[in-house]
Parts: structure tokens; sequence; C-alpha cells
């Protein structure tokens, strides 16, 4: 009989796609490996890294290194480092960290359980070849309570923006055959799931290359018609490839979340055409103009690089009367970082790490404003919650997200998690917002038509 299974750790960095390939980790490894949320009971600790900025990779060679005591103390503990930092480096991490066992980049996760029994303590394992085509994806169980899901549609990128390392660590681009995804789909909500994020880096060219002739709105469109689903959401998308038709989507599809994640990453064309992004910043603010009038609840996020190789204050200054204009909800902005084996990190123009400095805290103090002015605009509204669980800044308040992806933390019975209420909103804080219940029991679902997603009838 077989014995007790081992026990898997995994710590994951970066963005959602890295979350969604480490739950492949753990299902890929399930016949052998249970997962642990203990680090120091682990007898397999995974990195799952991102290389998208160079502090983002430093935090991963950090905690390598601290890795060092527990494998001391653990010296059959294997210790794997998977993801874009792994296929960027190779052999190179096994040289600096002498108590690493395995490195993997992120087509190396497919082959992770054989991967893992060629790592026995003594002998080193490194796999960093990119494969063609979308992989097998394993069998998801869903257990019962689980609400939301990441769904992986895509994975690769050939967009080759000049800053970006993705398309070398993560390979050319590839999409998965729809009848997969909605399989997947269709799986999750019989077990009562309610929230699904397809994921790929640029969920927008999907279908490109596939046998089948589908684009990213008819597949959007498969899976809005699915019963029992409550929300649809993507990631991420390139505003070059946002067409009329996505666009329509937005004021056609009842589960299509009003909120989309659309990286502008500078508002001058010159530093835009420098970047390799393919779109002007008219061309961009034209999308939000049109995305508004389809849809004018929709909620607009974005990321913005500051301090980008010639970037200077006239540059600058268009980025911030572009997020002026566009008015986002939400924002996620960075120093400029070059990246190994990108076209940018050799353009000349390097803007000071100072100057840098201050153009992101100047840009930060505008997003923070427009954030919560966007949070102030909700106050008093009645809105539709997703309850998540426990909210991170107090046990005795429940945290949920709006539709237009705000967090939304208020009092209720713990039972709610993974439940549709109904709050009125009545703080607006900086990044979040408070509400209450307006009745005691959560909303049944599917939603009575006149409850869902109002003003979205417009079409392009
Ligand atoms: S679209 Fe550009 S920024 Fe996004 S992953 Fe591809 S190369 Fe990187």
């Amino acid at each position: 009989m077989a014995g007790p299974k081992r026990k898997v750790y995994i710590k994951t960095f970066g963005c959602q796609m890295n979350v969604a390939d480490s739950e492949q980790m753990a299902l890929l490894l399930a016949d052998e490996y249970v997962p642990t949320d203990r680090a120091e009971e682990a007898d397999l600790y995974l990195i799952n890294t991102c290389a998208i900025r160079r502090k983002a990779e430093e935090k991963v060679r950090s905690l390598l290194g601290s890795l060092q005591t527990l494998k001391q103390r653990r010296p059959r503990m294997l210790i794997g480092v998977g993801g874009c930092v792994a296929q960027q480096e190779g052999e190179r991490l096994l040289a600096a960290a002498p108590h690493l066992d395995l490195v993997f980049g992120p087509h190396g996760v497919r082959r992770l359980p054989e991967l893992v029994r060629k790592a026995v303590p003594g002998r080193r394992v490194v796999d960093i070849e990119l494969s063609r085509g979308f992989p097998a994806q394993p069998q998801r169980h869903w257990v019962s309570g689980a609400f939301k899901t990441l769904v992986t549609i895509m994975q690769g990128c050939d967009n080759f923006c000049t800053y970006c390392v993705v398309p070398y660590v993560r390979g050319r681009e590839y999409s998965r055959p729809s009848r997969e995804i909605v399989a997947e789909v269709t799986d999750f909500l019989a077990a009562g799931g309610k929230e699904v994020t397809l994921l790929g880096q640029n969920v927008n060219s999907y279908g490109r290359g596939l046998a089948e002739d589908i684009s990213f709105p008819e597949l959007l469109r498969r899976i809005d018609a699915l019963p029992g689903l409550a929300r649809l959401r993507f990631a991420t998308s390139h505003p070059r490839d946002l067409s009329k038709e996505l666009t329509a989507a937005f004021g056609e599809l009842p589960s299509l979340c009003e909120h989309l994640h659309l990286p502008v990453q500078s508002g001058s064309d010159r530093i835009l055409e420098a970047m390799n992004r393919g779109y002007t910043r008219k061309e961009y603010l034209e999308k939000v103009a049109q995305l508004r009038r389809v849809c004018p609840d929709i909620s607009l996020s974005t990321d913005i690089i500051v301090g980008f190789p010639g970037e200077t204050e006239a540059d600058f200054q268009q980025t911030l009367d572009l997020v002026a204009e566009a008015a986002f909800d939400q924002a996620f902005s960075f120093k400029y970082s070059p990246r190994p084996q990108t076209r940018a990190a050799a353009l000349p123009g390097r803007v000071p790490g100072e100057v840098q400095a201050e153009r992101l805290t100047r840009l930060q103090t505008l997003l923070n404003e427009l954030t919560f002015n966007a949070n102030q605009r909700l106050l008093g509204k009645v809105a539709e919650v997703l309850v998540e669980g426990t909210s991170k800044r107090s046990p005795e308040e429940l945290c949920g997200r709006l539709r237009t992806n705000q967090v939304v933390n208020f009092s209720g019975s713990r039972e709610l998690a993974g439940r549709l209420v109904r709050l009125q909103l009545t703080e607006a804080h900086p990044h979040s917002l408070k509400g209450t219940q307006v009745d005691d029991s959560s909303l049944p679902w599917p939603l009575a038509a006149d409850l869902q997603a109002p003003q979205r009838r417009v079409t392009c």
C-alpha cells in the first residue's frame, strides 16, 4: 500500500498567469504530494517566479538565499525554482545557489512530476525547453465551495514590446482549443462556481493559429451562454487588438463584468513607438471613449511605466495628461528596469533613478486621487458583491468585489463566502469601500434580469 503523500509548498510571485501555473503544478503533483501552507514542513519547496521587473527578480533571489538555512535543517527537502526567472537564468541559478535542486521554465511545468522524480538529492535537474503548441491541461476537480477560478486560454506572446521579457521566457503565442475551455468552465459551473477569469498574455488575439475559426469575442459569447455563470472576466488585453467587436461585448454579454484592464504604458507617442506598442495616444483614448459609450459604468485599470529610456519631462507630462483624461479607476505603475534580451535594454537615454522616482511619485499621487474619486462616486449605491472571505484588515469583516473590481469590506456571516450579496456602499477609502447588507439573504442565482448589469445595451 502506498505511504502517506509528501508535502509541497509553492510560493508564487507575479501575475495571475503565475497563480494559474502554480495551481497547475499542484494538480500535476497531486498523485504524490499534498499542498501545505507551512514552508517548514515541506518535502518539496517550489518558487514560481516573475521576471517582468528587476525588483521581482531580486525578491526571488533573496528568498532563494534565505532557504539555505531551511535546507540545512531539512537536507532531504527538494527546492525548485520555476517560471520566468528560471527560464531566463537556467544553469546560472544552480551555480548561484548550491542548495537548489531543480530549475524549470514555464513550459517545464507540464513535465514537473517527472522532473521532481529525477531531482533526488545530489542530482540537480534543469528543464528550460520551450515547446510548441498549447499543452494538455490536467483534469481539475472542483471542491465544494470553489466559487471563482482562473482558466488559461492561451500562453506566450508574439508582440515583442521592447521592454518585455515575456516572449523570450514564455515563448511564442499558442491558443487553447475552445472546446477544452468550454468543457473546463462547464465543469466548474456544474460544481457551483460563479466567477471565471480567462487568462492569457494577450487574450484579444485568442484564436490565431488554431485549426478552428474562432475569435476572442466569439469565445466570450460561448462562455457567457453557459448556464449558471454569474461573472466573466479576462486579462490581459493589448489596446492595439481591442476590436470593435470586443468592445461591443461589454454592452451585450450579461455575465461580462464592467471592468477592463487595458495597459497603456505611456501617454507619449514617441515613447509608445520606442516601446513597439503599435498604437498612439489618440487611438488609445478613442478606444476608451468607445468603451464608455458602450458601457457607461465600465471601470478601467491600466499599467504604466515611467522613466523608459529617452523619456523627457514633456513625454512624462503627456502620460499625466492621458491618465487624467482616461480617468482610470485603478492602475499599476512602475519604474522602468532593463530586462535581459530585450531591445530596450540597449537603448540610449537611460533616465536617472532619482528622476524616475520623482516622476513615479507624481504619477501615483494623481492615480491615487483618481482611484479615491472613483470610489467616492459609488457612495450610496446598492451593488452586487461576490463575497471572497474574511477581510485582510479585520477578521471580524468579510470582503468581496464589485463587478467593477473594487474591494468592499462589510460585516456579515462567514457562511456568505462564495455567495452574491447586495450591499449599500457607505464609506469610500483610498483603495477600498465599506458597505452594509441591504437584506438578510444572499442573492438568488441566476439573478432576475433587472438586477443584471444596468445601462449596457448600447452598441458600437
Ligand atoms: S504584449 Fe508586450 S508587454 Fe504584454 S506580454 Fe507581450 S511583449 Fe510583454
